[in-house]
């Protein structure tokens, strides 16, 4: 059956979505049926989210033994999943850090958990050392959310521009520059908020020259560390935390999209300087830390920070990454790989207007070959396939890429 038969039109969504979205029916492991019965091989994993692949039967149970217990009792209330999953996620550590947390704050979504890590950081700084230290820094290409405080630190004029003016005090130095961070960040800044692995702005991974940097700038000015660990974060990168990659020590950290298996939670984790400066209602949410989300992240967390599993996702993180470096060298319009562990890409080349037609082109093509795959930023294709992806269905979806690639750019 044709694929073109699955494709929804005149869908009552806004248009800041496709009018042509793929109705997708279910899932089973690494693939996805769409309603023309269609099998696809995910190399998207509902952008970075199912860790664990499709159609869980351990999740589904989970979340269905304790929707027939209690499905919400909202933050005047706590439930046995949430200290459950708080506890592990609060005795957690960065690597090798010396930094603990001391608290989780539960949250629905990767940019919420960001406005709380952005109003965390800005309380502290008001009350250790008073007005006019509440800046924001970020970096060029990051990207942390939607939402208005979120937007205002994702420095990128293409998500700004129609929604000016920002909240003020948002800042950005290019990643990996030096000079422009030693230049910029002093004790006005509140926070630096940064990925290790720009998930969004095009898989540039941060140097261990510049997280040493931004580990001794901000510890010195007393400056809040944010990491944005919400792509990067739960092992995709072939570590528990990404910024083990590089050794950053964040003071804050947020957790966002496989946090749940594919349910809606997020969690921002402060450390005890933070905490005990907040008082009684400076921050909350309805729905955030709810017991079916909070109950199935357990069982999640509990599979996904096993070392053991860690080290198979480092292994054939490393096979996707030499796999693309093949790729690489066969395709003139192929440029740099991007990327670590389970989060990889491949660079197009050419004009803007070039690049802009073959990437639309060779994500088209993929998909009538079977595979789905994202973009990020304006000339990288990525792939982040659910974790427990085997080398063979790895194989499988690099060779269908290469097919695009080919049909397309040659
Ligand atoms: N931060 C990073 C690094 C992300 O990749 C994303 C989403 O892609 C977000 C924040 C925002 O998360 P959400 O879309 O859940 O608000």
């Amino acid at each position: 059956m044709s694929n073109e038969k699955a494709v929804t039109v005149g869908a009552p969504f806004p248009r800041n979505y496709s009018a042509e979205l793929l109705t997708l029916t279910r899932g089973e492991g690494v693939y996805l049926e769409d309603s023309a019965g269609t099998r696809y091989l995910d190399f998207g994993a509902g952008i970075a989210v199912n860790a664990l692949g499709h159609g869980r039967d351990d999740l589904a149970e989970i979340a269905a033994a304790q929707m027939r217990k209690v499905i919400h009792v909202s933050n005047l209330y706590t439930t046995p999943p949430a200290l459950e999953l708080a506890r592990r996620l609060v005795s957690s550590r960065v690597g090798a850090s010396e930094k603990e947390f001391a608290a989780v704050h539960f949250g629905n979504s990767g940019a919420e958990a960001n406005e709380a890590a952005i109003k965390y950081a800005r309380l502290y700084a008001l009350a250790t050392r008073g007005e006019n230290h509440h800046k924001v820094l970020s970096l060029s290409h990051g990207f942390h959310g939607r939402t208005m405080g979120a937007l205002s630190a994702t420095p990128s004029i293409k998500y700004q521009k129609k929604f000016l003016p920002l909240v003020p005090g948002m800042e950005a130095v290019p990643m990996g520059d030096i000079a422009a961070l030693e230049e910029t960040l002093d004790a006005t800044f509140a926070a630096v908020i940064v990925e290790v692995v720009q998930g969004e702005g095009g898989l540039a991974v941060m140097s261990r020259e510049y997280a040493e940097l931004l580990n001794r700038l901000t510890a010195e000015l007393d400056v809040l560390l944010i990491a944005d660990e919400i792509q990067t974060g739960l092992s995709r990168l072939g570590y528990l935390y990404g910024s083990e990659l590089v050794d950053l020590k964040p003071d804050i950290v947020t957790l966002s999209k496989p946090l749940a298996g594919g349910l809606p939670l997020s969690a921002t984790l402060i450390p005890e300087k933070v905490n005990e400066r907040l008082e009684l209602g400076d921050h909350g949410t309805t729905f955030g830390g709810g017991p079916v989300t909070t109950a199935v992240a357990a069982h999640v967390w509990d599979l996904l920070s096993d070392p053991a599993f860690i080290e198979t996702v480092r292994e054939k993180g490393e096979h996707l990454g030499a796999r693309l470096k093949e790729i690489a060298g066969r395709h003139e319009r192929v440029g740099q790989v991007r990327g670590a562990g389970m989060l990889r890409g491949i660079e197009i080349t050419g004009s803007q207007e070039e690049v802009a037609t073959a990437m639309s082109d060779i994500m088209a093509e993929a998909r009538r070959g079977g595979l789905l795959i994202l973009r990020s930023g304006s000339n990288v294709l990525r792939l982040a396939p659910p974790l427990v992806i085997t080398r063979e269905e790895i194989d499988r979806g690099v060779e269908l890429l290469e097919r695009a690639v080919k049909h397309v750019v040659g």
